[in-house]
């Protein structure tokens, strides 16, 4: 497994850090035991072997990345390979398509997500989830005014579904989450995330 791997990198895994709940990422990334980046310059952007796109308004993170001039080279980075995970907001900006709205994203990972899928009912919820790769034990997987996936391409595997829509998704080296494991102490899928970065992810 590239844990060690990754050890013996110096690179930290980055969270890109232009809006959303970064903090709680970042202190999950910390209580594994990987130094951890707060992303917000293109420079970091290219110092990390891993990059997490957190939970917060998928509208206002398109707008920063703009103004930051970090799409395009986010863009060309996850499209050579580097691994990212995006939570709710971050399932949202990495997808092809959003549901019935005009919205832009850096379409990178083949699903067409429903933003704020699940409707009031679900603003928030905690949802004891069946995740097979993590093992048997069911993760707490807290919602959000969370996307579902709406439809996805062959190359796209469900690792979790609620409600009967994907919730937990995976194309190679990208993988998507509508809910958010950084708000528990469950950090299995942070280490899972760890699993998918190799020093090939290195520039
Ligand atoms: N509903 C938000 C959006 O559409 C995502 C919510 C979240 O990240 N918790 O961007």
């Amino acid at each position: 497994m590239p844990e060690a791997a990754l050890v013996a990198s110096a690179a930290p895994i980055g969270v890109l850090a232009l809006q959303g709940d970064v903090a709680e990422h970042l202190a999950a990334l910390q209580r594994i035991g990987v130094a951890a980046l707060a992303v917000k310059t293109e420079a970091q952007l290219a110092s990390v072997c891993g990059l997490i796109l957190p939970g917060g308004e998928s509208t206002t993170l398109i707008r920063l990345l703009h103004r930051f001039a970090l799409a395009a080279p986010l863009v060309a980075r996850i499209r050579a390979g580097l691994p990212v995970w995006g939570t709710c907001m971050g399932m949202i900006v990495l997808a092809h398509e959003v549901a019935e709205l005009e919205q832009e994203t850096l379409d990178v990972l083949d699903i067409c997500v429903r933003r704020n899928a699940f409707g009031r009912q679900m603003a928030s919820a905690e949802v004891a989830l069946d995740i097979p790769v993590l093992g048997p034990e069911p993760f707490p997987a807290i919602f959000i005014r969370a996307p579902w996936v709406e439809s996805l391409g062959a190359g796209v595997e469900v690792l979790a579904s609620h409600g009967g829509h994907g919730v937990l998704v995976r194309q190679g080296s990208i993988l998507a989450s509508a809910f958010h494991p950084e708000l528990t102490h469950d950090d299995r899928l942070h280490h899972y995330f760890l699993g998918m970065i190799t020093p090939f992810a290195l520039d």
